[in-house]
Order: structure tokens, then sequence, then C-alpha cells
């Protein structure tokens, strides 16, 4: 039997995730889960970076984590665990990765110039190093793949740089890893500008969390063809003709699309019920999750992330042995 690749996939426990969110991140689970020996875990140590409030971190974490359940993340296929859980093994990985990691190419990395200039007042020595603990959390489990946003790819390429030039110095000692992006993910705002995300409003997105009554007001809010401003006008139902058609290349199945695309042409059906079969394919995912995710008491969420934690503990254990032999150091 082939043996398994190594998949690793963090996830932030920034709170309310969103349509966006699930199909950036979540709807490939139940592949993924099955191909690889996968490690899901909850950057609650990154999310430090950006987001140092105690009193959220906690209940992010297990939000994050039920959701991800809710979706379909089985603990009996993946290991799910919170990255604090590997403090001391991935902070021991990162000390020796910063040792090779030059500063200059963290400073120049976009997505640390994008971050700085979101949190200007709080531009810490750690958002710095984010690419290096990155790094750390690939390496700790000999990572082959890692689902990332094509923006995230620049972080894979870091990750692989130090492994190069790790391994130049020490030996074949760290994996080098290849970002997986699947088809490009870019659902759109509700309302009509720019990708679904939180930073544009409560109205512009649907949560996973949100009720079958106020995913119906967002959706009838949503923008759509602006062309079409009578019944009687044909409308264009293409991705780039129709907010609320390309979200339904989303979230609706093909016979829905069909129909519409061939009603829309026709000027056969109103953008009021067009609207409405958005809502219900919505719907028609997320109260499923809901459901699967509210089954998780605290206690439930926190005994898997135990439970992932003592796994994830050994295979970390042996990649640190076998750095600190290749570094030199008395084990
Ligand atoms: Fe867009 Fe649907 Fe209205 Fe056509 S019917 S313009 S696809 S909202």
């Amino acid at each position: 039997m082939t043996q398994k690749q190594t998949l690793v996939s963090g996830i932030r426990p920034t709170g309310d995730l969103h349509l966006g969110n699930y199909i950036g991140a979540m709807k490939d689970i139940h592949r993924l889960q099955k191909e690889y020996e996968a490690y899901f875990f909850i950057v609650d140590l990154h999310a430090l970076t950006t987001h140092p409030k105690p009193e959220l971190i906690k209940p992010r974490t297990r939000d994050a984590v039920r959701s991800y359940l809710g979706a379909g993340l089985d603990p009996n296929q993946a290991t799910i665990y919170a990255q604090s859980s590997l403090a001391a093994e991935i902070s021991e990985l990162h000390l020796y990765l910063s040792m090779v990691m030059h500063i200059g190419e963290l400073l120049r990395c976009p997505t640390f110039k994008e971050k700085a200039k979101q949190h200007a007042d709080h531009v810490s020595y750690g958002l710095v190093g984010y690419p290096v603990l990155m790094a750390a959390d690939m390496f700790i489990h000999g990572a082959h793949k890692v689902p990332v946003g094509a923006d995230q790819l620049v972080h894979i390429e870091i990750a692989r740089d130090i492994a190069r030039k790790f391994n130049s110095m020490y030996g074949e000692i760290l994996t080098l890893p290849n970002g997986m992006v699947e088809k490009e993910a870019r659902v759109p705002s509700l309302g009509g500008k720019g990708k679904m995300s939180k930073s544009l409003g409560a109205k512009t997105y649907i949560s996973l969390q949100d009720s079958k009554e106020t995913i119906e007001n967002k959706v009838k809010r949503a923008y759509s063809d602006p062309t079409r401003t009578h019944l009687s006008d044909p409308g264009h139902p293409t991705v780039d003709g129709c907010n609320v058609y390309h979200l339904h290349s989303y979230f609706s199945n093909e016979e829905v699309r069909k129909d519409i695309e061939k009603r829309c042409s026709d000027a056969n059906i109103g953008c009021v019920r067009c609207k409405q079969m958005l809502s219900e394919s919505i719907i028609e995912l997320t109260e499923p999750m809901q459901k699967r995710a509210l089954a998780y008491s605290d206690i439930d969420v926190d005994d898997i992330l135990r439970e992932g934690a003592k796994k994830t503990q050994e295979s970390a254990q042996v990649t640190i042995a076998k750095v600190r032999k290749a570094i030199g150091l008395i084990q």
C-alpha cells in the first residue's frame, strides 16, 4: 500500500466564517481528509499577531473547530488540534528557522506589508516572522501539500526557500511543501464590489451561522444586473453580467443554473424569484452544516482538540529530534 502524502491546513480563529471561507477552504474537506494524512489546526498563535485579545481566543478557536466539523471535518479521519498545543515544538523549530531566514526577505513580503498597513499601531516582531512560524507549522509534520489561497503562495515560496537553505546546511531534513491552489475562489460580495469579506460590512457577506431569515433578507438586497431595470428586459446571466448569477454559480446546482440562464435571457423570470432561488440553495447548504456544528458542545470540541494534540505531539517530537541531531545539539 502506498503511503499517503501529508497535508497541513491552518484555520484562522477570526470568528464568523462566511460563504467565501467555505468555498475557499472547506468544501473539499471530505476528499482531502480521505486522500491525505491530514492535519487541520487552528492557528491560535498566529492570531496573536493581529488579534491579541485573551477573551476572544478560546471561543473563536472553538467556533472555528465547530464550523469545520459542521462542514464535514471528521476527527476520526484527520488530526485536529490547536497550534498552541504544539507551542513548545513549533517555537523551537521556529527559532532554528529564524537563524536561516534573512530579515530583508521577510520585510519585503507583500503579505507583511499589507498587514503592517492594516495594523499600523501593532506591527510586532511576531508579525514580521509570521511566514517563518508558518513554515514551522508545515515542516513539523513534513507537509507535502498545503492548501492556500493564491495570495498565500508567497508563504509557500518562503517556506521552500527556508527548507532549501536549511537542508544545504544540515542535510536533507525538511520536506519542501507544495501549495495547493484549487480553482481560484472569488465568491463575490452581495454588494457587487470585490470578493466576499467581513471588511465590507455584515450586509455584504453571508455568515455560515446566519439564520434562514437573515440569509433571505441579505440576498433580497443583493446587487444584480444593473442593466435589467424592467421585468421585460432580458438580463445577462453570466458570472460577469450579474452578481446574483455569479453567486448561483457557486451555490446552485446545474439544473437551477440552466433554468435561470434560459429564463433570465428570455425575460421570463424576475430578479426577486431568482434571488429566492439563490437563498434556497444557500440555506440547503448552511442549515445541515449548522445542525452538525451545534451537535458539538464546548466539552466535545475541547476533547477533540486534546485528542488531536496528543497525536500531533508524537509526530512533532520526531521532527524536533531529527532537527536537533542534524544541527549538532546535545540531545
Ligand atoms: Fe440576475 Fe437573476 Fe435578475 Fe437574471 S434574473 S438579472 S440572473 S438576478
